[in-house]
């Protein structure tokens, strides 16, 4: 009942918005996943790719996994079949593998741009130099099974809400610099995956697509190792 009512406080919030909630149940046993999804909740993040093959197998078809984690090449082929969105591309080896993982399975795997937009040394990503960089590549020639929808970023993890507010306004500065310029053929700046449970109010209002919600649905996780 309380994931249900979880669910249901966040999608009025959203609502209005252009902005859809990815439920992230990493960690989270199965039957909290079966509760979400009897709330009507379809998007799901995961961030280790054997856990999401093996969650991907226990619920519903018609729901759409995303990967929001940092991705190791040599997983990639556990969820290249399936997975609806990459949100943690953080470097050209793992396009590469993932171009080469569609191709395998004949599809094309959409994707998102990990920005570097944090203060902390630890996180993964692009800078935005960076990215403006590839997008003058011939990313369509380079990387044909995959389609680049956009950007991803994380906030520095602080009670300062005036610097993530400002971490967000880059990450959409960069976005609509991008908008407004003629991408590859396969790049397009449709989604803004930003804002977690500690920081989706800041994120919306920033202009994300996306917010990737963990603990405020399912409540705490179980520490591991890798976090
Ligand atoms: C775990 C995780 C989240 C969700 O975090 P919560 O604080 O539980 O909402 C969002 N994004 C990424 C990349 C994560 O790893």
């Amino acid at each position: 009942m309380e994931i249900k009512n979880n669910i249901k406080g966040l999608e009025a919030e959203l609502s209005g918005n252009s902005c859809r909630l990815i439920a992230v149940s990493k960690t989270q046993p199965i039957e909290k996943l079966l509760e979400a999804y009897a709330a009507g909740q379809r998007l799901f993040g995961e961030n280790k790719a054997q856990e999401m093959a093996a969650k991907q197998g226990a619920l519903p078809n018609d729901v759409a996994w995303h990967m929001i984690g940092h991705l190791q090449t040599n997983k990639v082929k556990y969820i290249a079949p399936f997975v609806a969105l990459i949100h943690s591309v953080d470097s050209l080896r793992l396009l590469e593998e993932i171009d080469k993982q569609g191709k395998k399975f004949n599809r094309i795997i959409p994707c998102l741009l990990q920005v570097y937009i944090a203060q902390e040394e630890t996180k993964f990503g692009f800078d935005p130099a960076e990215v403006l960089q590839l997008a003058e590549k011939n990313l369509d020639q380079l990387y044909p099974n995959v389609e680049i929808k956009g950007l991803m970023g994380m906030a520095t993890l602080t009670d300062n809400t005036d610097q993530i507010r400002a971490e967000f306004q880059k990450l959409k500065n960069l976005f609509d610099q991008l908008k407004n310029r003629t991408l590859p053929p396969n790049m397009h700046m449709q989604e803004l995956s930003m804002g977690m449970s500690a920081d989706y109010k800041l994120a919306l209002a920033t202009g994300s697509t996306l917010v990737r919600v963990g603990t405020a649905i399912f409540g705490e996780r179980i520490k591991s190792n890798h976090e």
